[in-house]
């Protein structure tokens, strides 16, 4: 059978299964149907870095996001823009929308006025129902807005470790105090005992886990810590630098909640700004402190994706998580599934979260790539003799549904 047509025929099968989508910044619904939608709707997000990439001033960004100005205007504005990000795979999921979702096969001089008609008319009430539930087959997404107050049952939020870990000055410890307990913390003990409040309280609000991100962070030195926080409580210091012991020492504490509290710790591993301080391999030494705690490792650590692998590989409290890589790039991540295959226990692979905000609808899009790159390495493997069609139908419902679902507790 040609590889196109065995690839074909697995995304066929891949797009009856559940999906868990690991990884989204999703508001609320409500949210997304009070905004003002247009056809740039669909390049917000991810494409916008790729704009200013490809020469877009961050001043001209503003006014093509500006939904004052006149439609016409800013489409002239992005028009040669897009005209160098539109084979980019994160511009590829903003024409799979305006296909799918609004019918229309280009966006270009002829559709982008009519297309933004169309999606002001779908922004409505339903929208997600119908994006994520119905054309997807999402029966959970789990989404960081750093808020609880969702009203749709499968968005299920996890909280940034920084709420109480980051704090480099005493009003932001006061605060997050008082809204435990109505009161500051007296010492660096009854900051973590609010902590650990902190975290059972978001657990009643169906928090499954925690967010941070891979960076350089220190060895946990607990007298270090307390003199810090004494010297903030005290005012001899007026605020700590962005990484400080006091923030290494609450990391340590709030990893080891986690695992007590039930919760994963994700992790963001790889591709902003300075990428080479958000290596995956700082987790190292965090990872081998704390044996019971469960780690998702995001994106792959892109570019280090076999570092990241190699983590996955050696660690049993780590799993892999391809959210966003999809779209990153299709052939990095063809290119180190095949890798992770040979490498990593395929129950540690979680193979899909969209990562978007705003565009609710590219999900579909993101996820249509994740299925084709997982479809790509797959057949691949069945024409080497390596496994058959079945075993590659198993492993997609693990890596979409199943891992993803064990290891946040889901029960969807
Ligand atoms: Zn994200």
């Amino acid at each position: 059978m040609p590889r196109a047509t065995l690839v074909k025929q697995l995304v066929e099968a891949f797009s009856k299964m559940p999906v868990i989508d690991a990884h989204e910044h999703l508001p609320p619904e409500r949210d997304r149907v009070a905004r003002r939608v247009d056809v740039f709707t669909l390049f917000d997000h991810y494409t916008r870095l790729d704009q200013l990439t490809a020469g877009l001033s961050p001043k001209d960004q503003e006014r093509v996001f500006d939904r004052d100005l006149p439609l016409e205007l800013r489409w002239k504005l992005f028009r040669p823009i897009l005209a160098n990000i539109r084979f980019g795979s994160y511009a590829r999921p903003a024409f799979i929308a305006a296909q799918e979702f609004y019918g229309f096969d280009d966006i270009n001089d002829e559709t982008y006025a009519p297309l933004s008609k169309a999606m002001q008319k779908a922004n409505k009430p339903g929208i997600y129902e119908r994006v994520l539930v119905k054309k997807c087959g999402i029966k959970a997404a789990l989404t960081q807005q750093a808020r609880t107050d969702y009203d749709e049952d499968y968005l299920i939020p996890v909280m940034p470790i920084d709420t109480y870990s980051a704090v480099f000055n005493w009003e932001q410890i006061a605060q997050r105090g008082r809204q435990i307990d109505d009161e500051a913390p007296e010492s660096l003990d009854e900051y973590l005992e609010m902590t650990r409040e902190g975290l059972r309280q978001w657990k009643t609000q169906r928090v499954v886990g925690l967010k941070m991100t891979s960076r350089t962070y220190g060895t946990p030195d607990r007298a270090q810590a307390w003199e810090l926080f004494e010297n903030l409580r005290t005012g001899a210091c007026a605020s700590l630098p962005d990484l400080n012991p006091l923030r290494d020492y609450l990391l340590d504490c709030m990893l080891r909640m986690a695992a007590e509290e039930g919760l994963v710790v994700a992790v963001h591993t790889g591709m902003w700004g300075d990428f080479r301080t958000l290596d995956p391999m700082h987790m190292i030494p965090i990872i081998q402190r704390h044996p019971g705690t469960r780690f998702d490792v995001y994106h792959a650590g892109m570019p280090w994706v076999r570092e990241a692998g190699v983590i996955g590989k050696n660690f049993a409290n780590v799993w892999l998580n391809l959210c966003w890589c999809h779209i990153i790039s299709p052939m990095m991540t063809r290119s180190l599934l095949s890798e992770w295959i040979d490498m990593v226990p395929v129950n540690k692979i979680i193979g899909f979260g969209g990562d978007y905000c705003n565009p609710v609808e590219k999900v579909y899009g993101h996820l249509l790539m994740a299925r084709e790159n997982i479809a790509h390495v797959f057949a691949a493997r069945i024409e080497e003799g390596l496994m058959d069609k079945d075993d590659a139908l198993e492993l997609a419902q693990k890596w979409f549904y199943e891992t993803p679902k064990a290891l946040y507790g889901l029960s969807v």
